[in-house]
This record gives structure tokens, C-alpha cells and sequence, in this order.
């Protein structure tokens, strides 16, 4: 990144995976590529083109589009590989001429075998973190792993009652979406509860709004912690600066927002390291107080 409030991450070798340790705990950054996003009056539901060009203006990046990247990340914890979210899946790597659908590529390149993941687990149940649960050819793209989702995510989206209610369009859709991965899967999956460890070294915590059962994770080891936070904020530069904005993409926006500031809050108190599954790669980032909302100052490792 360049310049702004992303200014703090420098290039690497390569891109496509980037390592650190929290204590024993080996993290390992993957990409599975990315989306431009037009800057348009559909992407706020509460502030307008102009407010969003504003604030990437702000931070020095262009104002007409804006890169989604997706970074979902394995931790080597008590003996065992964990994959947290997959990404959009290998099936989207051709249609999207290959920006995206990348991480299977990115996890081999990395020396780590899709067979050999023993955990897969999922933070919610949107596309980009639960459609490279399958391969290309529709079958188990981690075949020996034990997939673990938020029991809260996995009653409503698995909830007959919950989906007749959905109104058309993105939540129908996401319905439709969640039936197609797991029914594909058998239903196959280990609900897991907040507040509780869901991998040694690993406390899922509930972070809703983005998702009903949207779930972060604070791993620790060694005297170290680094907050992993899903998608409680998205775009770095448009949500932190002003975490009270909405998204189109929030299930319950203004419990999104509360959640962001309560979140960020703790971290700025707490000086933790913050893990993001949206922010420039390799979004490894500390959270600072900035006016009414915060800064993002990427950081290469602890
Ligand atoms: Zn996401």
C-alpha cells in the first residue's frame, strides 16, 4: 500500500503467503485474490458515493474502485493444520480470469497439502468464506478435515423457518448458497460455541452484526495475542475512519457498527494485534484512536 492510513505494510517476496508466530503458534497468511468493487451508491446504505470517495481520498487511494482482498489464514496449533475460511472458491478462478479462487494455488505454493488440513474453521456463512469449503468439481476441497462453524450461524442459516422468511435477493440468495456448500458436505459439520476454545491456543468470540453468528478469535501463546477478526471491519480505509458507516454486505447494520466500535475499543485499550480477513495483505494491522474512529497501521509481524 501507499501512502495513508495503510501506509505501515511493505512488499514481500512474494504475496501469496506470509508467516509469523504468536508463541508457538504458527500463523500463515494466504490470499485467495481479490474483487474491484465500483464506488457507487449501493456499497453504503448510510453515506453517500461522494462521503466513500472522500474517505479513499483521504487515505491515497483511488476514488472510482476499491480492492476487496480476501485472506484467509492456517494456524499450526497443538499438533494439528487449521485452515480459517476458505475463500471463493476454485470454481470462481476461471470466471474471475483468475483474480480470485486462488487460495488451493496459494496453499500449495506455501507447501501445505489440502489433504492434509485436519480443521477447516468458519467464521459465517458468507460466499467468500464459505465457498472454497468445495472444489472445482463440487466435492470436499479438504477432504480429511473436521469443519467447525459457529453453532449461532449454523441454526440460522440451517433454519427452514429462518429461510422462508429471507427477503429476495442478497439474504434468499445467501440462504440458497449455505444449502448448496453444506448439503454438498452431508451437513457434515462441528458446531462450535462462543466464549469457549474452538482449537487449543484459539477462544472463538461472537462478534455479530456482519453475520447473526458472526465469530472472531483471540489466539494466544507464549505471553502473545493477536485478535483475529473476521470481517468486523471490511475495507480498512472506509470503516475504521468511520466505523458508524454501513455496508450493504451487513446483516444488521447498526449492530455491526456497535460491534466494530466495541471491538476496536478493546483493541486500541488493549494493544492487541489485529488479523483481518479484508484488509491489504498481509493484514496483519494495530488499530489506533483517530478522531470519532479509528487507524489501521498494517505491521509485517509481532
Ligand atoms: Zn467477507
Amino acid at each position: 500500500m501507499l501512502g495513508g492510513i495503510c501506509s505501515g505494510w511493505r512488499s514481500f517476496v512474494a504475496d501469496t503467503a506470509h508467516r509469523y508466530k504468536i508463541g508457538d503458534i504458527e500463523v500463515t497468511v494466504l490470499t485467495d485474490g481479490f474483487r474491484m468493487v465500483p464506488v457507487d451508491d449501493k456499497y453504503l446504505i448510510n453515506a453517500t458515493p461522494a462521503d466513500l470517495a472522500g474517505a479513499l481520498k483521504a487515505a491515497g487511494l483511488p476514488t472510482d474502485k476499491m480492492k476487496n482482498t480476501y485472506l484467509p489464514i492456517v494456524l499450526k496449533t497443538g499438533g494439528k493444520t487449521v485452515l480459517f475460511d476458505t475463500g471463493n472458491g476454485e470454481s470462481q478462478f476461471a470466471p474471475s480470469k483468475g483474480e480470485r479462487g486462488t487460495l488451493n494455488q496459494n496453499l500449495a505454493a506455501a507447501g501445505i497439502d489440502c489433504n492434509k488440513i485436519d480443521v477447516v474453521v468458519i467464521s459465517h456463512f458468507h460466499g467468500d468464506h464459505v465457498n472454497g469449503l468445495l472444489a472445482a468439481d463440487g466435492k470436499a476441497a479438504f477432504p480429511n478435515a473436521e469443519i467447525k462453524v459457529p453453532e449461532v450461524e449454523w441454526k440460522f442459516w440451517m433454519d427452514d423457518g429462518e429461510m422462508s422468511r429471507a427477503s429476495p435477493g442478497r439474504m434468499s440468495e445467501l440462504f440458497a448458497n449455505n444449502r448448496r456448500i453444506f448439503d454438498a458436505l452431508g451437513r457434515k459439520v462441528t458446531p462450535y460455541a462462543w466464549d469457549k476454545e474452538v482449537m487449543p491456543g484459539v477462544t472463538a468470540v461472537g462478534t455479530p452484526g456482519h453475520s447473526i453468528g458472526h465469530t472472531s478469535y483471540v489466539v494466544t501463546s507464549g505471553g502473545k495475542t493477536v485478535y483475529v477478526q473476521s470481517d468486523v471491519c471490511n475495507n480498512a480505509a472506509v470503516f475504521a475512519p468511520h466505523p458508524d458507516w454501513h455496508g450493504f454486505f451487513d446483516q444488521d447494520p447498526p449492530k455491526a457498527a456497535a460491534t466494530r466500535k466495541r471491538v476496536y475499543d478493546m483493541l486500541v485499550a488493549e494493544k492487541l494485534p489485529v488479523q483481518a480477513f479484508h484488509f491489504p495483505f498481509p493484514a496483519l494491522a494495530r488499530i489506533e484512536k483517530a478522531g470519532q474512529g479509528y487507524r489501521v497501521v498494517g505491521m509485517n509481524g509481532l
